[in-house]
């Protein structure tokens, strides 16, 4: 009788040593804000996002089993101004720390008379959230702070390198046909950060589609002015995008498909766009090779291993 009795004591005095070895967790809404953060955290926080690649905040609902990953949480943060709008109940019950109303209002774009929350598609600007997320971090592991302070000047770095590279980039595309023509009202940043014009199908959220008149009209607008390309999005159905080159041919003018862009969430695994780095890189090569620009060379290390 005696042994089985040890080894139970000997679990029960385990248990919650090993449990106090799990590290924190930290579960973000989008990619854009796990990625750097998990990068930041190293193994010192657990650090996940809720809404997965090719996944489109503005609609995303949460899943029966999103539930359990919300409550096993420590902490959550969310973009908010807007953009996971169907889970702005849940969020706001979490008490989940909200990124956008942690920024100078100064530097948010307006659009339809509402914060525009695509901020991640200006490196420049999304570097801005990298002290909160380190604060956040340091707060959840707090014997990790010198390692977190260390490795978020890392990636401060990184997303330096990452805006100039962007900007050389897109520096060679040729006047007149630098207009950014895409789906959904998603790179208003992006476009004010490198001197390009916006212009979008629809607008900031994918609530509805887009209809017949305006997809006519803004096949007018390319045919008339000669814009070069659009672009499709990999959260959104490229109908709306389709509909348009057919139009702008049946004025005689020729749209071409420029690619697929990364707007709203990462790219699945292996596609090279499942970083933020990466997204970013594989947007500004689209869009310099569509508009009849040459990429820069990538510096070294600008990609994360
Ligand atoms: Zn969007």
């Amino acid at each position: 009788m005696k042994r089985p009795l040890l080894a139970l004591a000997l679990s029960l005095s385990l248990a919650p040593a090993l449990a106090h070895a799990e590290p924190p967790r930290l579960l973000t809404t989008i990619g854009m804000i796990a990625d750097p953060a998990a990068r930041i955290a190293g193994d010192c926080v657990q650090v996940e996002a809720l809404i997965g690649p090719g996944l489109d905040p503005h609609l995303y609902q949460p899943r029966p089993s999103d539930i359990g990953r919300l409550q096993a949480a420590d902490r959550i943060m969310a973009l908010g101004l807007g953009l996971e709008g169907r889970l702005a109940d849940v969020l706001a019950r979490t008490g989940a720390l909200m990124l956008g109303d942690t920024l100078d209002p100064g530097w948010l774009l307006e659009a339809e008379g509402a914060p525009d929350p695509h901020l991640w598609m200006d490196p420049h600007l999304w570097s801005s959230i990298l002290p909160t997320l380190a604060d956040t971090l340091s707060t959840m592991a707090p014997d990790c702070a010198a390692d977190i302070a260390s490795r978020m000047d890392a990636e401060a770095t990184r997303m330096a390198a990452l805006d100039d590279w962007a900007a050389q980039s897109l520096a060679t595309i040729p006047d007149g046909q630098r207009v950014l023509l895409t789906a959904h009202d998603a790179f208003a940043y992006f476009t004010a950060r490198y001197g390009l014009e916006n212009l979008a199908i629809q607008g900031i959220s994918t609530e509805s589609e887009p209809s017949i008149a305006v997809i006519d009209s803004m096949a007018r607008e390319a045919a008339e002015r000669a814009i070069p390309a659009v672009f499709i999005e990999t959260t959104l159905n490229p109908r709306a995008v389709r509909a348009l080159i057919e139009a702008a041919a049946a004025r005689g003018h020729t749209l071409a498909l420029g690619g697929e862009l990364y707007s709203d969430a990462l790219g699945e695994a292996g596609s090279g766009a499942d970083t933020y780095p990466g997204m970013i890189v594989a947007n500004v090569t689209a869009i310099t090779e569509a508009l009849g620009g040459t990429p820069a060379p990538l510096p070294e290390g600008l990609l994360p291993e």
